[in-house]
């Protein structure tokens, strides 16, 4: 693929899939603005904002934090990129409204998604990987424990000033064991709402990281091939 400008894409999977890991290779290959309702509910809790405060409660316990502010924060933040630039969410649609809103939201502006990448991965996996994972406060990187020592690293490599690295508190064994029975009762039905579609595109999301950028990096030539042909 020359160029992704323009394309428009979720990728959609449970919490410790690898959206996040695979978000940030997308970033540096193609230059996708990446749009994380995590990333931004933690931006807001960072600041103290009055939606920071409401959404805590609600993350601490690996809770959904309610439509009506989530829809809002997401589609304001896809406002503030331009159409030739493209996004690729993360964390958002978790819900079939939340789904339904940003289809009509996008509607409106003459837009639709383009791709839903669903990274697969099986529920033990996941519990291994959220509670062995470590983030870097400033830029979300996540990292996990040294194999040897068992440590997590101290300072994120990539950050200038080096960020601190720390455990998520919805990363605890109580709230990881929530997001999944949360996952798999509210969000699990999204992938029949972009089945039906024809959006949907399946990766089995337990191989080296590399081998998952390189299946997603296939399914979006495969995308932007189609809107070619199309048009
Ligand atoms: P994440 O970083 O995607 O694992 O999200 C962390 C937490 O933020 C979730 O467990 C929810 O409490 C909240 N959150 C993130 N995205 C959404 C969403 N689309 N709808 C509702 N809550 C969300």
């Amino acid at each position: 693929m020359t160029t992704a400008n323009g394309i428009r894409l979720v990728l959609f999977g449970p919490p410790g899939a690898g959206k996040g890991t695979q978000a940030q290779l997308l970033k540096e290959s193609l230059g996708i603005e990446h749009v994380s309702s995590g990333d931004l509910f933690r931006h807001h809790l960072s600041n103290g904002t009055p939606l920071g405060e409401l959404a805590q409660g609600y993350m601490n316990r690996g809770e959904l934090v309610p439509d009506e502010v989530t829809i809002d924060m997401v589609i304001d933040r896809i406002d503030q990129i331009s159409d030739a630039d493209g996004f690729m969410l993360d964390g958002f649609p978790r819900n079939t409204n939340q789904a339904g809103a940003l289809e009509a939201a996008l509607r409106e502006r003459g837009q639709r998604l383009d791709r839903v990448v669903h990274i697969q991965v099986e529920d033990g996996e996941l519990i291994r990987r959220l509670s062995n994972r470590y983030v870097c406060r400033a830029c979300q990187r996540p990292y996990a424990r040294d194999a040897k020592t068992g440590a997590p690293p101290q300072k994120c490599a990539y950050c200038p000033d080096g960020g601190e690295i720390y455990q998520r508190d919805d990363d605890t064994e109580a709230a990881v064991a929530n997001r999944l029975s949360v996952y798999h009762q509210e969000t699990a039905p999204v992938l029949e709402f972009y089945r039906q579609r024809g959006l949907l595109a399946d990766i089995p999301g337990e191989q080296p990281i590399d081998a998952v950028h390189h299946a997603v990096l296939r399914i979006l030539d495969a995308a932007h091939a189609g809107a070619v042909s199309k048009s």
